[in-house]
Protein backbone atom coordinates (compact mmCIF):
# COMPACT_ATOMS: atom_id res chain seq x y z
CA UNK A 1 0.00 0.00 0.00
CA UNK A 2 1.83 3.01 -1.43
CA UNK A 3 -0.96 5.32 -2.20
CA UNK A 4 -4.25 3.97 -0.83
CA UNK A 5 -3.85 5.88 2.89
CA UNK A 6 -6.56 5.51 5.83
CA UNK A 7 -10.04 6.69 4.86
CA UNK A 8 -9.25 9.61 7.60
CA UNK A 9 -6.82 11.03 5.26
CA UNK A 10 -9.40 11.48 2.53
CA UNK A 11 -12.07 12.89 5.17
CA UNK A 12 -9.09 15.17 6.58
CA UNK A 13 -8.19 16.72 2.81
CA UNK A 14 -11.90 17.13 1.78
CA UNK A 15 -12.54 19.37 4.69
CA UNK A 16 -9.38 21.41 4.24
CA UNK A 17 -10.50 21.90 0.78
CA UNK A 18 -13.77 23.14 1.96
CA UNK A 19 -12.23 25.34 4.66
CA UNK A 20 -10.41 26.70 2.51
CA UNK A 21 -13.24 27.33 -0.12
CA UNK A 22 -15.42 29.12 2.95
CA UNK A 23 -12.33 31.18 3.71
CA UNK A 24 -11.96 32.17 -0.02
CA UNK A 25 -15.51 33.04 0.08
CA UNK A 26 -15.31 35.40 3.24
CA UNK A 27 -12.30 36.98 1.05
CA UNK A 28 -14.58 37.99 -1.65
CA UNK A 29 -17.25 38.98 0.20
CA UNK A 30 -14.66 41.03 2.32
CA UNK A 31 -13.87 43.14 -0.95
CA UNK A 32 -16.01 46.35 -1.19
CA UNK A 33 -18.61 46.79 -4.12
CA UNK A 34 -18.36 48.98 -6.44
CA UNK A 35 -20.94 50.69 -8.75
CA UNK A 36 -23.71 49.69 -6.14
CA UNK A 37 -27.24 50.45 -7.49
CA UNK A 38 -28.71 54.30 -6.00
CA UNK A 39 -30.69 53.58 -2.54
CA UNK A 40 -33.49 56.64 -2.75
CA UNK A 41 -31.51 58.17 -5.45
CA UNK A 42 -28.49 58.42 -3.31
CA UNK A 43 -25.76 55.79 -2.55
CA UNK A 44 -26.84 53.47 -0.17
CA UNK A 45 -25.89 53.96 3.93
CA UNK A 46 -22.65 51.63 4.72
CA UNK A 47 -24.94 50.39 7.31
CA UNK A 48 -27.35 48.61 4.81
CA UNK A 49 -24.90 47.77 2.55
CA UNK A 50 -22.75 46.33 5.22
CA UNK A 51 -25.95 44.19 6.48
CA UNK A 52 -26.77 43.32 2.50
CA UNK A 53 -23.36 42.19 2.42
CA UNK A 54 -23.10 40.05 5.11
CA UNK A 55 -26.43 37.95 4.68
CA UNK A 56 -25.69 37.03 0.98
CA UNK A 57 -22.23 35.79 2.53
CA UNK A 58 -24.15 33.96 4.75
CA UNK A 59 -26.09 32.52 2.44
CA UNK A 60 -23.38 31.25 -0.34
CA UNK A 61 -21.54 29.69 3.00
CA UNK A 62 -24.78 27.91 4.09
CA UNK A 63 -24.76 26.60 0.48
CA UNK A 64 -21.28 26.14 0.02
CA UNK A 65 -21.06 24.08 3.12
CA UNK A 66 -24.13 22.09 2.57
CA UNK A 67 -23.18 20.92 -1.01
CA UNK A 68 -19.78 20.47 0.16
CA UNK A 69 -21.11 17.51 2.50
CA UNK A 70 -23.72 16.18 -0.04
CA UNK A 71 -20.49 15.67 -2.35
CA UNK A 72 -18.07 14.44 0.76
CA UNK A 73 -19.19 10.71 0.34
CA UNK A 74 -18.79 10.44 -3.46
CA UNK A 75 -15.18 12.82 -3.47
CA UNK A 76 -13.77 10.68 -0.70
CA UNK A 77 -14.45 7.47 -2.51
CA UNK A 78 -13.37 8.64 -6.17
CA UNK A 79 -10.10 9.78 -4.09
CA UNK A 80 -9.63 6.49 -2.63
CA UNK A 81 -10.43 4.39 -5.58
CA UNK A 82 -8.06 6.55 -7.85
CA UNK A 83 -5.44 5.34 -4.97
CA UNK A 84 -6.15 2.00 -4.78
CA UNK A 85 -6.00 2.01 -8.64
CA UNK A 86 -2.30 3.83 -8.29
CA UNK A 87 -1.08 0.74 -5.91
CA UNK A 88 -2.50 -1.56 -7.99
CA UNK A 89 -1.25 -0.30 -11.87
CA UNK A 90 2.53 0.22 -9.28
CA UNK A 91 2.87 -3.41 -8.56
CA UNK A 92 1.21 -4.83 -11.53
CA UNK A 93 4.09 -3.21 -13.81
CA UNK A 94 6.96 -5.47 -14.96
CA UNK A 95 10.25 -4.10 -15.61
CA UNK A 96 11.84 -4.53 -19.24
CA UNK A 97 14.59 -7.21 -18.63
CA UNK A 98 18.36 -7.71 -20.40
CA UNK A 99 18.84 -3.84 -20.07
CA UNK A 100 22.90 -3.54 -21.19
CA UNK A 101 25.01 -0.58 -20.60
CA UNK A 102 25.95 1.18 -23.82
CA UNK A 103 28.99 1.92 -22.41
CA UNK A 104 30.54 -1.67 -21.67
CA UNK A 105 27.70 -4.24 -22.42
CA UNK A 106 26.93 -5.73 -18.75
CA UNK A 107 23.86 -6.17 -18.00
CA UNK A 108 22.50 -3.71 -15.86
CA UNK A 109 20.78 -3.36 -12.32
CA UNK A 110 17.31 -2.22 -11.56
CA UNK A 111 17.65 0.71 -8.82
CA UNK A 112 14.15 2.49 -9.18
CA UNK A 113 10.80 2.10 -9.86
CA UNK A 114 8.58 5.02 -9.63
CA UNK A 115 4.86 6.15 -10.24
CA UNK A 116 4.19 8.82 -12.98
CA UNK A 117 0.85 10.55 -12.65
CA UNK A 118 -0.32 13.23 -14.48
CA UNK A 119 -3.76 15.07 -14.79
CA UNK A 120 -6.47 13.23 -16.77
CA UNK A 121 -3.54 10.75 -18.18
CA UNK A 122 -2.89 7.55 -18.08
CA UNK A 123 -0.80 6.31 -15.67
CA UNK A 124 2.96 5.17 -15.96
CA UNK A 125 5.42 3.24 -14.28
CA UNK A 126 9.53 4.65 -14.76
CA UNK A 127 12.45 2.15 -14.05
CA UNK A 128 15.57 3.05 -13.43
CA UNK A 129 18.73 1.23 -14.11
CA UNK A 130 22.41 1.61 -13.25
CA UNK A 131 25.56 -0.25 -14.76
CA UNK A 132 27.71 -2.10 -12.05
CA UNK A 133 30.66 -0.60 -13.26
CA UNK A 134 28.97 2.53 -12.74
CA UNK A 135 29.28 3.52 -15.91
CA UNK A 136 27.48 6.89 -16.23
CA UNK A 137 24.46 7.69 -17.42
CA UNK A 138 22.15 5.41 -16.20
CA UNK A 139 19.24 4.15 -18.76
CA UNK A 140 15.45 4.62 -18.10
CA UNK A 141 12.54 2.80 -19.62
CA UNK A 142 8.77 2.92 -19.30
CA UNK A 143 6.63 0.16 -18.24
CA UNK A 144 5.63 -0.38 -21.89
CA UNK A 145 9.59 -0.99 -22.47
CA UNK A 146 10.06 2.36 -24.47
CA UNK A 147 13.40 4.32 -23.69
CA UNK A 148 12.93 7.65 -21.90
CA UNK A 149 15.48 9.60 -23.00
CA UNK A 150 16.10 13.17 -21.56
CA UNK A 151 15.71 16.24 -23.84
CA UNK A 152 18.52 18.29 -24.42
CA UNK A 153 18.02 22.01 -23.88
CA UNK A 154 19.47 23.71 -26.21
CA UNK A 155 20.56 27.40 -26.77
CA UNK A 156 18.19 29.68 -28.41
CA UNK A 157 20.76 31.15 -29.87
CA UNK A 158 23.25 29.34 -31.39
CA UNK A 159 21.61 25.79 -30.93
CA UNK A 160 24.71 24.66 -28.37
CA UNK A 161 23.56 22.55 -25.67
CA UNK A 162 22.68 24.42 -22.20
CA UNK A 163 24.16 23.99 -18.97
CA UNK A 164 21.98 23.58 -16.10
CA UNK A 165 21.79 24.64 -12.51
CA UNK A 166 19.15 24.68 -9.56
CA UNK A 167 18.31 25.97 -6.78
CA UNK A 168 15.66 26.19 -4.31
CA UNK A 169 14.77 28.82 -1.91
CA UNK A 170 11.85 28.59 0.61
CA UNK A 171 9.37 29.30 -1.87
CA UNK A 172 10.72 28.52 -5.16
CA UNK A 173 12.41 26.58 -7.57
CA UNK A 174 14.97 28.07 -9.42
CA UNK A 175 16.98 26.90 -12.52
CA UNK A 176 19.85 28.79 -14.54
CA UNK A 177 20.64 28.17 -18.11
CA UNK A 178 24.23 28.88 -19.18
CA UNK A 179 25.29 28.27 -23.12
CA UNK A 180 28.80 27.98 -23.45
CA UNK A 181 29.24 28.60 -26.85
CA UNK A 182 27.91 31.77 -26.66
CA UNK A 183 27.31 32.71 -23.31
CA UNK A 184 23.54 33.56 -23.51
CA UNK A 185 21.96 32.71 -19.95
CA UNK A 186 18.11 32.97 -18.92
CA UNK A 187 16.88 32.02 -15.36
CA UNK A 188 13.03 29.79 -14.48
CA UNK A 189 11.40 30.23 -11.84
CA UNK A 190 8.63 27.84 -10.37
CA UNK A 191 6.70 28.60 -7.20
CA UNK A 192 7.22 25.83 -4.48
CA UNK A 193 3.23 24.48 -3.18
CA UNK A 194 3.23 23.83 0.02
CA UNK A 195 2.92 20.66 0.63
CA UNK A 196 1.28 20.40 3.97
CA UNK A 197 -1.74 23.23 4.09
CA UNK A 198 -2.04 22.55 7.97
CA UNK A 199 1.21 24.70 8.02
CA UNK A 200 -0.70 27.41 6.00
CA UNK A 201 -3.96 26.97 8.06
CA UNK A 202 -3.12 27.27 11.90
CA UNK A 203 -7.03 27.28 12.85
CA UNK A 204 -7.96 24.53 11.03
CA UNK A 205 -9.55 23.24 13.39
CA UNK A 206 -11.37 25.46 14.56
CA UNK A 207 -12.70 26.28 10.96
CA UNK A 208 -13.22 23.05 10.61
CA UNK A 209 -16.28 22.98 13.34
CA UNK A 210 -17.54 26.53 11.72
CA UNK A 211 -17.83 25.51 8.09
CA UNK A 212 -17.11 21.57 7.76
CA UNK A 213 -21.15 20.05 8.64
CA UNK A 214 -21.78 17.01 11.06
CA UNK A 215 -23.52 14.20 9.85
CA UNK A 216 -26.52 15.69 11.94
CA UNK A 217 -26.34 19.14 10.15
CA UNK A 218 -25.71 17.32 7.05
CA UNK A 219 -28.63 15.40 7.12
CA UNK A 220 -30.78 18.73 8.27
CA UNK A 221 -29.46 20.72 5.29
CA UNK A 222 -30.25 17.38 2.88
CA UNK A 223 -34.00 17.96 3.84
CA UNK A 224 -34.26 21.46 4.13
CA UNK A 225 -32.99 21.32 0.20
CA UNK A 226 -35.56 19.09 -0.49
CA UNK A 227 -38.54 21.06 1.09
CA UNK A 228 -36.90 24.18 -1.06
CA UNK A 229 -37.17 22.09 -4.58
CA UNK A 230 -40.67 20.89 -3.10
CA UNK A 231 -41.51 24.69 -2.89
CA UNK A 232 -40.16 25.09 -6.11
CA UNK A 233 -41.97 22.74 -7.65
CA UNK A 234 -45.37 24.07 -5.76
CA UNK A 235 -44.35 27.66 -6.92
CA UNK A 236 -44.17 26.17 -10.58
CA UNK A 237 -47.11 24.67 -10.89
CA UNK A 238 -48.79 27.69 -9.64
CA UNK A 239 -47.36 29.56 -12.53
CA UNK A 240 -48.03 26.57 -14.75
CA UNK A 241 -52.21 27.06 -13.58
CA UNK A 242 -51.89 30.73 -14.36
CA UNK A 243 -50.82 29.98 -17.88
CA UNK A 244 -53.36 27.71 -18.09
CA UNK A 245 -55.75 29.62 -16.63
CA UNK A 246 -58.54 29.51 -19.05
CA UNK A 247 -58.16 25.87 -19.30
CA UNK A 248 -58.21 25.49 -15.92
CA UNK A 249 -61.22 27.92 -15.43
CA UNK A 250 -62.95 25.66 -18.12
CA UNK A 251 -61.93 22.61 -15.84
CA UNK A 252 -63.90 24.39 -12.79
CA UNK A 253 -66.70 24.82 -14.96
CA UNK A 254 -67.33 21.81 -15.99
CA UNK A 255 -69.99 19.73 -14.21
CA UNK A 256 -68.85 16.74 -12.81
CA UNK A 257 -71.73 14.62 -12.12
CA UNK A 258 -72.30 11.15 -10.47
CA UNK A 259 -73.46 8.48 -12.01
CA UNK A 260 -77.18 8.78 -10.57
CA UNK A 261 -76.80 12.49 -11.90
CA UNK A 262 -75.75 11.18 -15.16
CA UNK A 263 -78.69 9.19 -15.62
CA UNK A 264 -81.17 12.00 -14.16
CA UNK A 265 -79.86 14.06 -16.99
CA UNK A 266 -79.91 11.82 -19.85
CA UNK A 267 -83.26 9.81 -19.18
CA UNK A 268 -85.57 12.67 -19.39
CA UNK A 269 -84.02 14.43 -22.66
CA UNK A 270 -83.94 10.75 -24.18
CA UNK A 271 -88.05 10.08 -23.11
CA UNK A 272 -88.24 13.68 -24.88
CA UNK A 273 -87.21 13.14 -27.97
CA UNK A 274 -89.19 9.41 -28.38
CA UNK A 275 -86.56 7.15 -26.64
CA UNK A 276 -87.81 5.60 -23.82
CA UNK A 277 -86.77 2.72 -20.69
CA UNK A 278 -83.00 5.03 -20.84
CA UNK A 279 -81.14 2.66 -18.17
CA UNK A 280 -77.60 2.34 -17.24
CA UNK A 281 -75.48 -0.61 -16.97
CA UNK A 282 -73.11 -1.88 -14.66
CA UNK A 283 -70.13 0.79 -14.03
CA UNK A 284 -66.17 -0.87 -15.49
CA UNK A 285 -64.54 0.77 -12.54
CA UNK A 286 -60.78 0.43 -13.58
CA UNK A 287 -58.16 2.97 -14.58
CA UNK A 288 -60.88 4.77 -16.50
CA UNK A 289 -64.96 4.85 -15.07
CA UNK A 290 -67.13 4.24 -18.09
CA UNK A 291 -70.80 2.79 -18.15
CA UNK A 292 -72.96 0.98 -20.65
CA UNK A 293 -76.47 2.68 -21.13
CA UNK A 294 -79.52 1.07 -23.37
CA UNK A 295 -82.68 2.83 -24.94
CA UNK A 296 -85.27 1.89 -26.61
CA UNK A 297 -86.53 3.49 -29.57
CA UNK A 298 -90.88 4.35 -29.19
CA UNK A 299 -90.82 6.16 -32.85
CA UNK A 300 -92.03 3.94 -35.46
CA UNK A 301 -90.84 5.93 -37.97
CA UNK A 302 -86.90 6.05 -37.15
CA UNK A 303 -84.92 3.15 -37.25
CA UNK A 304 -81.04 2.41 -37.53
CA UNK A 305 -78.22 4.94 -38.27
CA UNK A 306 -81.46 7.47 -38.46
CA UNK A 307 -81.52 6.68 -34.86
CA UNK A 308 -78.71 6.03 -33.86
CA UNK A 309 -77.46 9.44 -35.36
CA UNK A 310 -80.13 11.15 -33.69
CA UNK A 311 -79.43 9.84 -30.26
CA UNK A 312 -75.48 10.31 -30.52
CA UNK A 313 -76.59 13.72 -31.10
CA UNK A 314 -79.04 14.01 -28.15
CA UNK A 315 -76.48 12.50 -25.82
CA UNK A 316 -73.44 14.34 -27.17
CA UNK A 317 -75.12 17.87 -26.92
CA UNK A 318 -76.26 17.12 -23.45
CA UNK A 319 -72.97 16.03 -21.69
CA UNK A 320 -71.34 18.58 -23.19
CA UNK A 321 -70.12 20.83 -19.77
CA UNK A 322 -70.14 17.56 -18.04
CA UNK A 323 -67.19 15.48 -17.27
CA UNK A 324 -69.13 12.88 -19.17
CA UNK A 325 -68.57 11.38 -23.03
CA UNK A 326 -69.45 9.64 -24.87
CA UNK A 327 -66.90 6.93 -25.94
CA UNK A 328 -65.65 6.78 -29.43
CA UNK A 329 -67.48 3.44 -30.34
CA UNK A 330 -70.88 5.30 -31.16
CA UNK A 331 -74.14 3.93 -30.44
CA UNK A 332 -75.55 0.59 -32.15
CA UNK A 333 -79.09 -0.03 -33.15
CA UNK A 334 -80.60 -3.58 -33.52
CA UNK A 335 -83.82 -4.24 -33.44
CA UNK A 336 -84.88 -0.82 -31.58
CA UNK A 337 -82.74 -1.08 -28.83
CA UNK A 338 -80.02 1.42 -28.76
CA UNK A 339 -76.52 0.54 -27.12
CA UNK A 340 -73.90 2.84 -26.09
CA UNK A 341 -70.99 3.49 -23.41
CA UNK A 342 -70.00 6.88 -21.33
CA UNK A 343 -66.54 7.37 -19.80
CA UNK A 344 -65.78 9.96 -17.02
CA UNK A 345 -62.58 12.39 -16.97
CA UNK A 346 -61.56 12.32 -13.21
CA UNK A 347 -57.88 13.28 -13.20
CA UNK A 348 -56.78 16.56 -13.73
CA UNK A 349 -54.62 16.18 -16.28
CA UNK A 350 -57.38 14.14 -18.47
CA UNK A 351 -59.42 16.95 -17.98
CA UNK A 352 -56.89 19.29 -18.79
CA UNK A 353 -56.91 17.05 -22.61
CA UNK A 354 -60.60 17.09 -22.47
CA UNK A 355 -60.94 21.06 -22.22
CA UNK A 356 -58.01 21.71 -24.50
CA UNK A 357 -59.33 19.75 -27.30
CA UNK A 358 -62.71 22.00 -26.93
CA UNK A 359 -60.77 24.99 -26.19
CA UNK A 360 -58.47 24.20 -29.62
CA UNK A 361 -61.51 23.13 -31.47
CA UNK A 362 -63.88 26.43 -30.00
CA UNK A 363 -62.81 28.73 -33.29
CA UNK A 364 -64.56 26.62 -35.84
CA UNK A 365 -67.92 26.35 -33.77
CA UNK A 366 -70.45 27.83 -32.28
CA UNK A 367 -70.13 28.67 -28.66
CA UNK A 368 -73.06 25.88 -27.07
CA UNK A 369 -71.47 23.44 -28.44
CA UNK A 370 -67.76 24.34 -26.91
CA UNK A 371 -66.44 21.21 -24.57
CA UNK A 372 -68.35 19.45 -26.09
CA UNK A 373 -66.99 17.44 -28.61
CA UNK A 374 -64.47 14.17 -28.33
ZN1 LIG B 1 28.80 0.11 -18.00
ZN1 LIG C 1 24.44 29.74 -27.33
Amino acid sequence: MKYLKPKQHYLDLYDRHTVKSCRDLIGIYSVPSENLPLYQGKPAPKELVDSVGKMALEWSLMFEKGNRFLKKEEVVEKWMTEDAEKDRFYEAAEPPYGIRCLTCQKEMALVHKDLWTELNKPLHVLFMYDCPNGCRPGRMFWDNSEEWTPKPHLCPKCSGKLKLKDRTTDKKFITDYLCASCGFTKTEELERTVHSQEESDPDFEFNRTRFCLSKEEGEKWRQELANMEEMKKLVDKWKEKDKHKTEYDAINNLKKLTVVALENLLAPLCEKAQYIKFQLGTADIGKDLTVPFTVHEANPDRADLASSHALQKIVKNALAGTNWRLMSDGISYRMGILTGRLRAYEREEDLLKLVQKAVGNSSSQPPESKLGYL
